[in-house]
């Protein structure tokens, strides 16, 4: 049943239990999002509902509906820890829009937010399920790609900035505009536990080179030359799966 625009339940069993529910119903509402208005409320099943609600809330980005920047270190954490025990080839990309600015102030706020949207949708075309779209802040995405290998991963960028650039987006009555992104991206050391924030750090060192060089590019770490950092190598050595072997 659909009751995303059905009104919010009677108050009255909430105020009943003590439960302070109506804020958290509001939110839920204004979001547009499904609660099972005729069940019983207060129910398990309700009030599970409503908790997963909740939970979808804080993980996506209001404006784009991507993964927020929360349940990205969420997600970069968990593969992190995958990385090290399994030792299959991820990367992360940091993308971020050109001259992003000047959209805004040639065509105004809605105009750009506009643009966020359509880059949002268009990065998530060009990946796999199992990939983590997000909107890091502002005009920044970060994508998280397990299982990737190195030609996948230089193919992945190349595909995600030439659909990004195809993209024509009317910002008003016949006023089209095209923007171009450029992306950083670097591989995780395999059977190495980094660290999120190295590992993010090395994609933005990429990402700031393709700015660099002119943007309107992808460049990515070279798994060749990919070394391990000092801070990294100290923190494989505190990890729990060499702790196993002692
Ligand atoms: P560069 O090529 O170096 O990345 O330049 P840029 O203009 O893209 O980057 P800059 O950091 O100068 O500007 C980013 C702009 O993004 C500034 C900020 O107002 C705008 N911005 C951030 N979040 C939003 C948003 O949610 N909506 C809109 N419309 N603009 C946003
Ligand atoms: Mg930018
Ligand atoms: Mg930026």
């Amino acid at each position: 049943m659909n009751t995303a625009h059905a009104p919010a339940p009677s108050f009255e069993p909430v105020a009943a239990t003590g439960l302070q529910l109506q804020s958290a119903l509001s939110l839920l509402q204004q979001a547009g999002h499904a609660i099972p208005a005729c069940l019983q409320p207060l129910s398990t099943s309700w009030l599970q509902s409503l908790i997963d609600g909740l939970c979808e809330l804080s993980s996506r980005d209001a404006l784009t509906g991507l993964a927020n920047r929360r349940q990205f270190e969420l997600a970069l954490t968990r593969e992190v820890d995958r990385v090290a025990r399994a030792g299959e080839p991820a990367l992360v990309l940091m993308a971020d829009i050109d001259h992003f600015k000047r959209i805004n102030d040639r065509h105004g706020h809605p105009a750009g937010d506009l643009v966020l949207k359509t880059v949002a949708q268009a990065l998530a075309d060009c990946v796999r399920p199992m990939d983590t779209v997000t909107r890091f802040g502002g005009e920044e995405f970060a994508i998280i790609l397990p299982n990737c290998p190195p030609a996948f991963g230089h193919a992945v960028a190349e595909r995600i900035r030439t659909h990004v650039h195809g993209q024509r987006m009317v910002v008003s009555p016949g006023v089209e505009v095209s923007v171009t992104i450029s992306l950083g991206g670097a591989f995780a050391p395999p059977w190495v536990r980094s660290s999120a924030e190295l590992w993010v750090r090395r994609a933005d060192e990429q990402l700031y080179r393709a700015k660099a060089q002119g943007r309107n590019r992808a460049c990515l770490e070279q798994p060749a030359s990919s070394h391990v950092s000092a801070e990294e190598k100290g923190l494989l050595f505190g990890s729990s799966q060499f702790q196993e072997f002692e």
